[in-house]
């Protein structure tokens, strides 16, 4: 049996980025996809979002962060991102590992911009999505691709996958 690894849609070339591109990652389509399963997510299409779509960004609140739009603070997406990451638990369920999309606003694992209302930078966190698997799965293996550029590091991600 193959590992099941989840990936954000966009690094397997699928073109649901907001700006309706992808981000294609050579080493997870053409090597890795060959030793796991690959199963792409992508929190913001499977939220029923448009491509393209205006892009968010994070913002801090009272109650919480939220994805707000950087033209239109008043469009806030969190809700619709948050239900679908709790509808995908089925298939979270069945994954050894996620790779995410750095510095997206539902992917990106500690590298996302978080602002103040006004616009000013607050520091880094975790986007909607990767914060849930945060919080709801500590035990599963969560990386973003930047970490995957050194030969090094594909191979302990491989060994932690029990693929040597
Ligand atoms: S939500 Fe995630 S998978 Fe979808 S386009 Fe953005 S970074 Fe890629």
């Amino acid at each position: 049996m193959k590992p099941r690894v989840g990936v954000s849609a966009c690094l397997l070339g699928e073109p649901v980025r907001y700006d309706g591109q992808s981000k294609p990652h050579e080493w997870i389509r053409q090597v890795l996809a060959d030793v796991a399963d690959l199963v792409p997510l992508c929190p913001e299409v499977g939220a029923g979002l448009p491509v393209p779509r205006p892009p968010v960004r994070l913002v801090k609140l009272e109650d919480g962060i939220h994805a707000l739009g950087v033209e239109d603070p008043g469009r806030d997406v969190t809700g619709v991102i948050e239900q679908w990451s709790r509808s995908a638990r089925s298939l979270i369920d069945e994954l050894q590992a996620v790779i995410l999309k750095s510095k997206s606003p539902s992917c990106g694992l500690r590298s996302v911009p978080l602002h103040s209302p006004k616009g000013e930078e607050l520091g880094r966190t975790s986007g909607l999505f990767a914060a849930f698997l945060q919080q709801e799965y500590p035990a599963l293996l969560l990386l973003e691709e930047t970490g995957l550029e050194l030969a090094e590091a594909r191979a302990a991600f491989l060994h932690a996958l029990g693929i040597d």
